[in-house]
């Protein structure tokens, strides 16, 4: 379209059509007056939207304008008396951060190179000055104005998301650091607890009939209970904190074995579940510290037993892969299993797969596998598991076998 020059220059910048057309404030950045006015009347025909169209005609001018004032879009010449459009944009960026609004360029002749460095400065999209029509530029606005307004409907979601974000990280902190608290409070009086009871269950405070004696004893089984649940809380909390360390040595996995089998040993024999460690001769020495390992293992061992029927198994295994760097332990059984949908949740701390069931195989709080999965970490491994509903289920991690150069720094 022609340009139409038969309206005065001096035509007022404020223009707002009639209707109920989306109300816009366009900022115009053109030291040439006659293709500002033209551009102003080819807006001011748009169909979809009642443009408020400002214009600057120096660089000056038009950051003076953007201190005081707001818009939904700016269209910049791509070459201005005192300045290149480009470099303004980046300016008027710096000035107004998130707050910047679309900015589409004129460029004279729609010269590769500038396109290109339009788009470098950060404007969203470019115009051959010379090929402007009323039609193009109506839909240039207008797509431009639309993804500003999409950006900034993203932008408070994001803020929003954010904000909720952080109210859940305080929280999760506040929850932590309650039941970090809890913990080391009820230890004390709880310890002074089991205490008296062992006096008096060990006729140490005077003589007590058998009955008693009983009762006591169910008393301190439950102190016992509640204080490995305690002492679990404050374990993991230590985690949390990165409090926890461990100090790795070459050790025998073969000790490790012997120990969780004694520990459970009882449990599996009452319950009429086989319990196999398929212990090789001569392993080498792993990398580890022994006591957490015990700890993980019997973990995983008691969880098995606790969810097999009587008459299942067991079985502990034990194999060297990755050339013999690494030996990887695992604790296989045929109990319940495991839903696929909560596999990967039972590492989470305080979960559990059917809380109510659980109860009834034992105490539990669904800790356990949260602990042993961060001492596995620690020892530079993932605790993983492999379960099939009704058929059982496999725990594995792996430990580092021993180096020369760690047997020679013990040696
Ligand atoms: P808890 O100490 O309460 O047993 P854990 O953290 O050790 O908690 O285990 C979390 C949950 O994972 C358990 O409540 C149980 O539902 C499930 N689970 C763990 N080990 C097994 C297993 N060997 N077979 C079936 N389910 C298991």
């Amino acid at each position: 379209m022609e340009p139409t020059t038969s309206l005065s220059l001096n035509e007022t910048d404020d223009y707002l059509s009639p209707g109920s057309r989306v109300k816009t404030r366009i900022l115009l950045i053109d030291d040439d007056e006659a293709y500002c006015f033209l551009c102003k009347r080819y807006l001011r025909s748009d169909d979809s939207f009642q443009h408020t169209v400002i214009s600057a005609g120096t660089t000056a001018e038009a950051l003076a304008i953007c201190a005081v004032d707001t818009f939904d879009c700016i269209v910049i010449d791509y070459r201005l008396p005192d300045m290149m459009g480009t470099e303004v944009i980046k300016m008027l960026r710096e000035k107004m951060g998130h707050t910047m609004p679309p900015t589409i360029v004129f460029t004279a002749d729609g010269g590769e190179e500038a396109a290109i460095e339009a788009v470098r400065s950060g404007a969203n999209d470019f115009l051959a000055k010379r090929n402007v029509t009323q039609q193009s530029l109506c839909r240039a606005v207008k797509n431009t104005i639309e993804k500003g307004m999409l950006r900034k409907s993203l932008m408070s979601r994001v803020k929003e998301l954010e904000a909720a974000n952080q109210l859940l990280i305080k929280r999760n902190d506040e929850i932590k650091r309650f039941y970090h608290t809890v913990s080391h409070e009820v230890k004390t009086p709880l310890t002074a607890i089991q205490e008296f009871v062992a006096i008096v269950a060990d006729g140490l405070a005077g003589p007590i009939e058998e009955e008693q004696k009983t009762i006591l004893t169910y008393a301190l089984e439950s102190c016992e209970q509640i204080s490995t649940h305690f002492n679990d809380l404050l374990e993991l909390s230590r985690f949390e904190t990165g409090k926890m360390t461990i100090d790795p040595k070459p050790c025998s996995i073969h000790d490790v074995f012997d120990h969780c089998v004694v520990a459970a040993t009882p449990a599996s024999v009452a319950k009429g579940i086989t319990l196999t460690v398929n212990d090789q001769l001569q392993l080498p020495l792993v990398m580890m510290q022994s006591n957490r390992i015990i700890q993980v293992l019997s973990n995983l061992i008691n969880n098995a037993v606790k969810f097999t029927d009587s008459g299942g198994s067991v079985t502990v295994d034990s194999e060297l892969i990755d050339g013999g760097r690494l030996l990887r332990l695992s604790v296989r059984d045929t109990g319940c299993g495991i839903p696929e949908t909560d596999t990967g949740k039972v590492f989470d701390r305080l979960y559990q797969v059917n809380p109510a069931n659980d109860q009834q195989n034992g105490p539990g709080m669904g800790l356990g596998l949260s602990i042993a999965s961060e001492i596995v970490a620690l020892h530079g491994s993932a605790l993983e598991v492999e379960s099939e509903l009704g058929v059982g289920s496999v725990f594995s991690f792996c430990l580092k076998t021993a180096t020369d150069e760690d047997l020679l720094q013990v040696a």
